[in-house]
C-alpha cells in the first residue's frame, strides 16, 4: 500500500520527489533477484571455502561457514539452512557423519559431498548414506551451482505468483498465504510493479522487498512502473505477462478491484488481461478495499500470523504507517478467521479457481 491516491489512507503523506542523486544504482526494468537460499559449507581448507563462497554468493545464496566435523553437527539440525556442502575430509572425522545427521533430520534438504579423492568406495558409501551428490575435487564453479541449482528446484510443480502495485501490498494481503504456500515447498515469485518511491527511497523499499522475498525463498520481480501513476494498458499488461512467463504460474494473486487505490485497481485490471490462461486468479485485501470488497474464500492462517508479522516487519521504512499497525494486521485477521469458522484467516475473492 503506497503512493497518493485518492481518498487512500496515505492522503496525508507527502510525496517525495526522488533526484537522480538519490538512485547510485540503476534499477533495471524489470530487476530480478535471486531467490537467497542459504548454504552450510563445511570445509577446513580456507582456499577452497574462499573460492566456493564466492561462486555461491555469486549466485545469490548466502553461505555459513564451519571448518569442523564438531561445528557441522552442531548447525546442521538448523532449519536455516536450504542446502548443504560438506568436504569428506574433515580435521576432526568424517563428513559423512555430517551428512547423515543432515539427511536424518531433514531428508528433503539437499546435501552434497565434496572430496579430493577419488575412491569408488567413498562414493558408495556416500550414496548409502542418502547423500544426494558426491562431487570430487577439483570442484569447478559450472559443475558446482548446476548439480546444486538442479537439487534446490521445488519438487513441487505449484508456482505462485503474488502481484503488487507497491513493496508490502502482498505481505499485507497474502502474508500468512504465502508463508503456507513456501511450507509446501512451492515455487513463489512475487511481482512489486512499482518502486514505491512515493514512499521512501525506491532503493531502501527494493531492500525491504528483497529481505521479505528472502525469508519466503521467493523470487522477487521489480518493475518500475510510476508509483501513484500505474495505468492499465499496455505496459502494465506487458509487465505481468512477462512474470507470468517467466514463473510459468499456476495460481495468480492480485489486488481487488474494489479498492480506493488507483495503482491497486489499475494493477488488478492488468492482471486479469494478463492472466486470462492462468487457472487460477484471486483478490487480495488491501488497507485501502472499499466495504464491496467481497471474499468467498478464506485461507487458515491461525499457525502463520507471526511469521506474517515478520514479514511485514522487513519493510522498516513504512512502519510508522496506521495502516500497519500490529493490532490492526492482528485484528483483521481475527475478523475474517470467523467467517470460516477459524481463528485468524485471509481472504479472497475468487476470480478463477480451477484447484
Ligand atoms: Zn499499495
Amino acid at each position: 500500500m503506497q503512493g497518493s491516491g485518492s481518498g487512500s489512507p496515505a492522503d496525508d503523506h507527502p510525496t517525495l520527489i526522488l533526484s537522480e542523486s538519490q538512485f547510485p544504482v540503476k534499477l533495471g526494468l524489470p530487476s530480478v533477484y535471486p531467490s537467497g537460499h542459504r548454504v552450510l559449507l563445511v570445509e577446513d581448507d580456507m582456499d577452497q571455502a574462499a573460492i566456493v563462497t564466492r561462486w555461491l554468493e555469486r549466485s545469490g545464496k548466502s553461505v555459513t561457514l564451519v571448518s569442523s566435523r564438531h561445528a557441522a553437527l552442531e548447525q546442521v539440525g538448523s532449519p536455516d539452512y536450504d542446502a548443504v556442502l560438506c568436504d569428506l575430509e574433515l580435521p576432526d572425522g568424517s563428513g559423512l557423519d555430517v551428512a547423515k545427521r543432515s539427511k536424518s533430520q531433514w531428508p528433503r534438504r539437499p546435501c552434497i559431498i565434496v572430496t579430493a579423492k577419488g575412491d569408488l568406495g567413498l562414493a558408495v558409501e556416500a550414496l548409502r548414506s542418502k547423500v544426494d551428490e558426491f562431487l570430487p575435487k577439483p570442484l569447478t564453479q559450472r559443475k558446482l551451482l548446476s548439480r546444486l541449482d538442479d537439487l534446490l528446484k521445488p519438487v513441487e510443480t505449484e508456482s505462485i505468483l503474488a502481484i503488487g502495485a507497491h513493496p508490502d501490498d502482498v505481505e499485507i494481503g497474502i502474508g500468512g498465504i504465502l508463508e503456507r504456500h513456501r511450507r509446501a515447498g512451492h515455487q513463489i515469485t512475487i511481482l512489486t510493479c512499482t518502486g514505491g518511491g512515493s514512499g521512501g527511497t525506491a532503493l531502501r523499499r527494493a531492500d525491504e522487498a528483497q529481505a521479505a522475498a528472502r525469508r519466503l525463498r521467493a523470487v522477487l520481480q521489480m518493475g518500475e512502473l510510476p508509483d501513484t501513476a500505474v495505468s492499465d494498458g499496455h505496459e502494465t499488461i506487458a509487465l505481468i505477462e512477462k512474470a507470468i512467463r517467466d514463473s510459468k504460474a499456476t495460481t495468480v494473486y492480485t489486488h481487488s478491484l474494489h479498492d480506493m487505490h488507483q495503482d491497486h485497481r489499475a494493477v488488478h485490471r492488468a492482471t486479469l488481461v494478463a492472466a486470462r490462461g492462468v487457472p487460477n486468479v484471486f483478490c487480495y485485501q488491501a488497507p485501502s478495499t472499499t466495504t464491496d470488497f467481497n471474499p468467498s474464500h478464506f485461507v487458515d492462517i491461525g499457525d502463520l500470523v507471526e511469521a506474517k508479522m515478520d514479514l511485514i516487519r522487513c519493510h522498516e521504512s513504512q512502519a510508522e504507517r496506521p495502516y500497519l499497525a500490529d493490532d490492526l494486521v492482528r485484528s483483521t485477521a481475527r475478523y475474517w478467521g470467523r467467517f470460516a469458522g477459524y481463528v485468524h484467516a485471509e481472504p479472497l475473492e475468487v476470480i478463477r479457481s480451477k484447484g
